[in-house]
This record gives structure tokens, sequence and C-alpha cells, in this order.
């Protein structure tokens, strides 16, 4: 499992998830920030300091948050 950054981060991209990502595995795309989900360990740091509330677990999406995961994975395979 791996946490997901939702689109609220599109155009906001606040950035304080970068500075408490232990594992460095939050990097920026064109319109939003994307979690690499192969990484991530689910320890909870960036989705305490966003402030947009933009980051879910896995687990917490909804059917309509689902594509927000698929947009990260595509972001990751293709660096
Ligand atoms: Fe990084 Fe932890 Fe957020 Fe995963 S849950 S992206 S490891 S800060």
């Amino acid at each position: 499992m791996a946490f997901v950054i939702t689109s609220p981060c599109k155009d906001e991209k606040a950035a304080e998830c970068l500075t408490v990502c232990p594992v460095d595995c939050i990097a920026e795309g064109p319109d939003q920030f994307f979690i690499d989900p192969d990484i991530c360990i689910d320890c909870g740091a960036c989705k305490a300091v966003c402030p947009v509330d933009a980051i879910e677990e896995e687990y917490d999406l909804t059917p309509e948050q689902e594509v927000d995961l698929e947009r990260a994975e595509a972001f990751f395979a293709n660096q």
C-alpha cells in the first residue's frame, strides 16, 4: 500500500510533503506532485503536513480518486 496525492494538489503544489518524506519518493510532475507507490513506506508524514489535504491512503481512495494512483504509477513508469 502507499499514500496517493489527489486532485487538490493540482496547481497548488505546496511542496511541504517533499521536505518531510523520509525516503524521498515524492516527485514534481507538470501539474502536481506524485508519490512513487513502489517506494512509499506508508509513514503518513506527508499527509500530516499537506495544507490542502490532498494526500490519502491507497485503501481510502474513492472510486473517483483511483485515477490519481494510476497517474502516479504512469508518471514513475516513464521516469
Ligand atoms: Fe513519503 Fe511517508 Fe508520504 Fe510515503 S507516506 S510519500 S514515505 S512521507
